[in-house]
């Protein structure tokens, strides 16, 4: 069961969130607090004061809230559902608030894309939908460790300048099989995959869109040529 035991430290820190602007510090201390000090159920406490910001605050402050809002509502396990049920107005207000945030756009091409993944991240979350949406975050490295979703064996896709494919894990590039990854057209991309294209053309983030061809297209195993979606793979790992 999840209960409100926040120490007197972590409410003052809640108690300066304001509407007419939070000082960045106090942000940080609130990560450190509710992130990386408290049980993540627990610190999902904080998700009306979040969720007030989110409505309401300057625009900095109100991508802040959504940011930390979705971080500790993904790492609630195993306490999410009664948390969303608690929180569930909340949630509704992030989760519009967010929406806003993307489909604002981007201010120019490929800029901010942490920003942008780490917004779609908190999307997913708070409509409780792809839960291995944090793995996102890794297009940015143009590389995400991946299994096979037949055999699972371990691979490392690339989807870079460097080339987009599948290939054993751990060892340098030029020593191993490498296996091309298809990028799906985009025009027939469906469900997730379409709708996280539409959201990244109209954030202007034109590499994210590129590679979410591939993460929703077709790639080989490289240990026993199974053929895959990359984002199922995703969705099938631990
Ligand atoms: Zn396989």
């Amino acid at each position: 069961m999840v209960v409100n035991r926040f120490d007197p430290e972590t409410l003052v820190l809640l108690g300066r969130l304001s509407i007419a602007g939070t000082d960045s510090a106090v942000w940080e201390e609130l990560w450190n607090e509710l992130y990386h000090r408290h049980d993540s159920a627990v610190a999902c406490a904080a998700l009306p004061e979040l969720a007030a910001i989110a409505a309401g605050g300057v625009p900095g402050d109100r991508y802040r809230a959504v940011s930390l809002a979705g971080a500790l509502l993904a790492a609630a396990d195993p306490y999410t559902a009664e948390i969303r049920d608690r929180y569930a107005e909340d949630i509704c207000a992030l989760l519009t608030e967010v929406g806003s945030e993307l489909a604002a756009g981007g201010p120019a091409i490929d800029s901010e894309p942490v920003v942008f993944l780490d917004r779609v991240h908190a999307m997913l979350t708070f409509e409780d939908a792809a839960g291995w949406s944090h793995r996102l975050l890794e297009l940015v490295e143009a590389e995400l460790e991946i299994e096979c979703p037949v055999c699972w064996a371990a691979m490392t896709m690339h989807i870079g300048a460097s080339g987009s494919f599948t290939c054993t894990s751990g060892y340098p590039l030029d020593k191993v099989t490498k296996r091309q990854l298809i990028p799906a057209n985009p025009d027939q991309l469906t469900g997730l995959g379409a709708r996280l294209r539409r959201l990244a053309v109209a954030g202007r983030q034109a590499t994210i869109a590129r590679q979410l061809t591939f993460l929703f297209g077709h790639a080989v195993c490289t240990e026993n040529g199974h053929e895959f979606t990359p984002a199922d793979a995703l969705a099938a790992m631990p």
